[in-house]
């Protein structure tokens, strides 16, 4: 299966090259930056954010994140598979 594609795209965080990962099975998407550590999860069905970080701009969603995820429950899933 081959359920996940990116396309690139220009970070947010520094403006350089990043990548957005379409995970079409969980129904996330993912940007990701390798070059500052830029990383949002959102929701592809709500829009909401998952996961999110930056250096220097770190988003603690903490007890939010599970009230989004509320929201998204296959997203609940995929980011904490443990729980
Ligand atoms: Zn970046």
């Amino acid at each position: 299966m081959n359920l996940a594609n990116f396309i690139e795209i220009y970070c947010p965080n520094c403006g350089q090259s990043a990548e957005r990962h379409y995970l079409l099975n969980d129904q996330l998407i993912r940007t990701q930056c390798a070059h500052c550590d830029y990383l949002m999860i959102t929701c592809d069905r709500t829009g909401k954010v998952i996961e999110a970080y930056a250096p220097g701009y770190s988003v603690a969603l903490g007890s939010g994140r599970r009230a989004e995820a509320r929201n998204c429950p296959q997203a609940a899933s995929a980011s904490n598979p443990r729980e």
